[in-house]
């Protein structure tokens, strides 16, 4: 594969705007996400794609036929358009370092933002590679038009290369995953596939099919307000009992105490006075079990303190937000394992971790289609730092390319 060619792919997608919007009730969140789903339609069109069809949410689908003469399952890519409104995806203006020399790398001297190793220590495995940056006021996009760019460049290699053999393919490209809707209008009897792969992935060899069972909480309490000179007896201040309601809860498990596979409850936010305070918590946990009894452990502190005021002044509403996929996915371990195959082929070691977090793939393994997360290649998301390799990019597309070949082989 032709590294040149992919950057500038690469290049032509990241310096289109596509930021998310989460207060934008709409569907897709932005309008601006249809200028890169439209150049992306017309250039599936080009390269020799099959059924390109861009829906009415913003949803670009095509196919790439199979060439073999036996069945085998339909297979899928996905990867997201839209980029993190956490921070501005406006005028992205990539700065190509070629042949790095593990350096600090000046993305904006006039503003001294610098990159540095020092700080980002992954940095140091890409020596001698391609890094592609930004100019220190804007986020990337590598999250996820690196994806994007990976499955362009492996369907064009594919159709390019018609002596590789492989089923029929079908790709996706989705709006408004970082804003947790990237899922939601997907129409997965349409897309067809058996299984598939989000490339959304950070560094290279990631793979991943575990992500945490997930659940919003909202605590409201109630207070009353008298004047505070004759309030004995009488006042209920709302934000002392909330900073009780607070301290029951276990200290250690927390976002910040906590990594791998030990779950959370997190404080997001509160607002309080007197009269009323509320508490915004997200509950974190990769086991089932655990994530069940976390969500009784809350009930059960609201229900006591309500008990011992004599009152019910809590009141917690707790809402599922998404589930661990690996429950989906277990029972089809071949599709984790088939990319591990392909990865360990190619002398990338795979890295198996459980996310903290979720994915489209979980919401989409939840809807019918079982879907593990694969590496894109970038660090640093949502921010000024973010990177990529071009070198971590084209692997990743040889990654799918592999993918495609070898399900051909082990379903013969
Ligand atoms: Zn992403």
């Amino acid at each position: 594969m032709n590294k040149q060619h992919i950057i500038d792919r690469f290049i032509k997608y990241v310096t289109v705007d596509t930021e998310s919007d989460p207060n934008n009730p709409a569907f897709p969140s932005t309008e601006k996400q249809w200028d890169l789903a439209r150049i992306l339609e017309q250039e599936l069109k080009d390269i020799g794609m099959s059924e390109v069809t861009l829906d009415e949410n913003c949803y670009l689908m095509a196919t790439l036929p199979s060439n073999l003469d036996y069945e085998v399952p339909t297979i899928g890519f996905v990867a997201h358009i839209d980029t993190s409104p956490d921070f501005t995806g406006a005028n992205v203006k990539p700065q190509i370092h070629e042949n790095y020399d593990g350096q600090d790398i000046v993305l904006n001297a006039e503003e001294n933002i610098v990159l540095s190793p020092s700080y980002f220590d992954d940095l140091l495995q890409y020596k001698g590679q391609t890094i592609i940056t930004t100019d220190g006021t804007t986020l990337l996009g590598a999250d996820d038009k690196a994806g994007v760019t990976e499955i362009v460049s492996a369907m064009e290699y594919l159709l390019q290369n018609p002596q590789i053999k492989h089923g029929k393919i079908r790709i996706c490209f989705t709006p408004d995953e970082e804003v947790g809707k990237g899922a939601h209008m997907f129409d997965v009897e349409k897309f067809g596939a058996e299984w598939a792969y989000t490339m959304d992935g950070s560094q290279i060899g990631e793979l991943e099919y575990e992500n945490f069972n997930a659940a919003g909480a909202k605590v409201h309490i109630q207070g009353k307000i008298v004047h505070p000179g004759y309030a004995k007896g009488k006042m209920v201040n709302s934000m002392t009992i909330a900073s009780e309601f607070i301290s029951k809860l276990p200290k250690e498990e927390v976002p910040e105490r906590t990594t791998g596979y030990e779950g959370f409850f997190h404080l997001h936010h509160m607002e309080g006075a007197v009269e009323s305070t509320t508490l915004h918590y997200i509950i974190r946990d990769h086991d089932m079990d655990l994530f069940q009894q976390r969500k009784e452990f809350m009930l059960n502190v609201a229900k006591e303190m309500n008990e011992h005021l004599g009152k019910e002044l809590i009141e917690v509403q707790i809402k599922d937000q998404y589930f661990n996929m690996k429950e989906k996915v277990t029972p089809v371990m071949h599709i984790v394992d088939i990319a591990e195959e392909v990865m360990n082929d190619m002398g990338i070691t795979p890295i198996i971790k459980p996310i903290r977090g979720g994915t489209d793939g979980s919401q989409l393994s939840y809807k019918g289609l079982p879907c593990p997360n694969i590496f894109a290649g970038g660090h640093n998301f949502h921010g000024r730092y973010e990177y990529v390799p071009a070198e971590s990019i084209v692997k990743a597309s040889q990654v799918i390319v592999g993918i495609a070949e070898k399900v051909g082989q082990k379903f013969a």
